[in-house]
C-alpha cells in the first residue's frame, strides 16, 4: 500500500483541497484542507483509467467461462480489468488480445486499496487462469492485486458498453451512511459538499445509492459486505435503535426496532409487547419488496395495493413501507391518493436520519409531492412524470439525477 506522502504529493500537484491521512481504524482517508459550505465543489477529477468490456472478444468469453467453471468469487469483469491493466513488460512476447498500459499508470493503480491481499483462498484459481492464458505464474501477485484494485475502487462509467473507471483521488474516500459529500460522475467526477465541512474534517462519500441509504442498518451492512467486503461502523450504523425500522405500538405511539436483532425501544405508555410478533411480519414485508423490486409496474402496483395499508398500520416509519408507497404513487388512480402516498413517504424519509433532507431520493419525493399538489390544485394541467427508477448498479448518482438542480433550489426553499 502506497504511503501517504506519495499520495499527498500527487494531490498537491493537482492543487487539490483535500489531503490524505492515515488512521488506525480506517487506513487512508481524505480530509478537507479548508472549510467548505454546503453545495461547494470540493474537486472535479477526470478518470485515471477506463476499461470497457468487450463481450465479442474471445478472451473475454474465455474469462467468463473460467469464472463459471472455477466458481471464482471475482467475476470475469474484474479479471478482464486486471488483464487490461498489465504492461508490455508484464506480458513480454505474449500475443494476448488485451490493451496494455504504461508502467507509470500501473504504478498509480497499485496505490489503491486491495483488502484481500492476504487472503490466499482464490490464489490457486488465479494461477490456473494465468496458466490457461499461457502466462507465467510470476504475475500471480500483481494480477491478484490489480483485480482487487478494480473490484474495490472502480466506479460504473457506462452501461452500454459496460465500462468501469478509476478516479484516483476519489478512491481514497471512505464510506459513511450519512456522508458529508456527494459525487456525480459523467465525463468528470464532481464532488460537492452535502453540508458544511470544516478544515481537518474527513470528507466521506456513500458507496450505496441514495435510495439504499434509507434501508435498515442490517440491509446497508449486508450490501456493503457483499460489494466492498467491510462491516460499516459509521455513526449511523452504530446507533442502537434503527430509524429505518419504525413500528406503531398497540397504543399508537412510535417505537423502533434495534439496528441488530429484534429489541423494541420502550413504549412511553409502558406497553409490554413481544417484538417477535413485529419482526415476523417485518420479515415478510421485506421479502415481498425484494421479490417484487424487478417486477413490472402493474404487478408492483397490485402488490402495493394489497399490502401498503397493513404495512403502514404496523410499520409506519419503515423503509419497506416507503417502497410500497412509491409503487402506489406510480399508479395511483387519483391525484389526491398520489399526494397522500408521497406525504407518507416524505414523513418517513425526513425522519430516517440526520442527513435525509439532503438526499437525492428525498429531493425526488419532494418534487413529486410538489407536482401532485400543483396538479390537484389545477395549476398544472398534466400529471407529473414518475420518479426515475434509481439504478441498482451505480454506486453514486446518475448524471441526470436532480441533486444539483433540486438540492440547490427546492431543498433550500421550503415547498408550500
Ligand atoms: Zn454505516
Ligand atoms: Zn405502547
Amino acid at each position: 500500500m502506497e504511503n501517504v506522502e506519495v499520495i499527498n504529493g500527487y494531490l498537491q500537484s493537482r492543487g487539490s483541497l483535500v489531503q490524505c491521512a492515515l488512521t488506525e481504524s480506517k487506513g487512508r482517508i481524505l480530509v478537507a484542507s479548508r472549510d467548505f459550505e454546503s453545495g461547494d465543489v470540493i474537486y472535479t477529477e477526470p478518470p485515471l483509467h477506463i476499461i470497457e468490456e468487450d463481450e465479442n472478444s474471445e478472451l473475454f468469453r474465455q474469462l467468463e467461462q473460467f469464472a463459471l467453471v472455477h466458481d471464482l468469487c471475482y467475476s470475469a469483469r474484474w479479471c478482464w480489468c486486471a488483464l487490461n491493466s498489465l504492461t508490455a513488460g508484464d506480458l513480454e512476447q505474449l500475443p494476448l488480445r488485451c490493451s496494455l498500459i504504461s508502467e507509470g499508470l500501473q504504478r498509480q493503480l497499485l496505490w489503491l486499496c486491495a483488502p484481500d491481499e492476504n487472503d490466499s483462498a482464490a490464489l490457486p484459481a488465479i494461477q490456473q487462469l494465468l496458466l490457461d492464458l499461457g502466462m507465467t505464474t510470476d504475475l500471480t501477485d500483481k494480477f491478484w492485486r490489480l483485480l482487487q484494485v478494480w473490484k474495490y475502487n472502480s466506479f460504473e462509467y457506462s452501461d452500454d458498453p459496460v465500462a468501469s473507471a478509476i478516479y484516483l483521488q476519489a478512491s481514497f474516500h471512505s464510506h459513511d451512511c450519512n456522508p458529508n459529500s456527494n459525487w456525480v460522475a459523467d465525463e468528470q467526477l464532481v464532488l460537492r459538499a452535502r453540508r458544511p465541512i470544516a478544515a481537518g474534517e474527513e470528507v466521506t462519500i456513500s458507496y450505496l445509492s441514495d435510495e439504499e441509504l434509507f434501508e435498515a442498518t442490517m440491509e446497508r451492512r449486508m450490501r456493503l459486505r457483499i460489494s466492498k467486503d467491510f462491516h460499516c461502523l459509521c455513526q449511523r450504523c452504530s446507533e442502537h435503535w434503527d430509524r429505518s425500522r419504525g413500528v406503531r405500538c398497540r397504543c399508537g405511539s412510535l417505537r423502533f426496532l434495534a439496528a441488530e436483532g429484534s429489541d423494541l425501544s420502550p413504549c412511553d405508555a409502558g406497553c409490554a409487547w413481544p417484538a417477535v410478533e413485529v419482526t415476523k411480519r417485518e420479515e415478510l414485508l421485506v421479502q415481498l419488496c425484494r421479490q417484487q423490486a424487478d417486477a413490472d409496474r402493474a404487478t408492483r402496483l397490485a402488490t402495493a395495493q394489497s399490502f401498503a395499508p397493513a404495512a403502514h398500520q404496523l410499520l409506519p416509519r419503515h423503509w419497506a413501507t416507503e417502497c410500497l408507497h412509491k409503487w402506489l404513487a406510480e399508479g395511483c388512480a387519483t391525484k389526491k391518493e398520489a399526494k397522500e402516498c408521497e406525504e407518507k413517504r416524505l414523513e418517513f424519509l425526513q425522519d430516517a436520519y440526520e442527513g435525509a433532507m439532503r438526499n437525492t431520493h428525498t429531493a425526488w419525493v419532494m418534487q413529486s409531492l410538489a407536482m401532485w399538489t400543483l396538479s390537484s390544485c389545477g395549476v398544472l394541467r398534466e400529471d407529473p412524470p414518475p420518479s426515475p427508477a434509481p439504478s441498482t448498479e451505480r454506486e453514486g448518482y446518475e448524471a441526470s439525477d436532480p441533486t444539483g438542480r433540486i438540492c440547490e433550489t427546492s431543498l433550500r426553499k421550503p415547498l408550500c
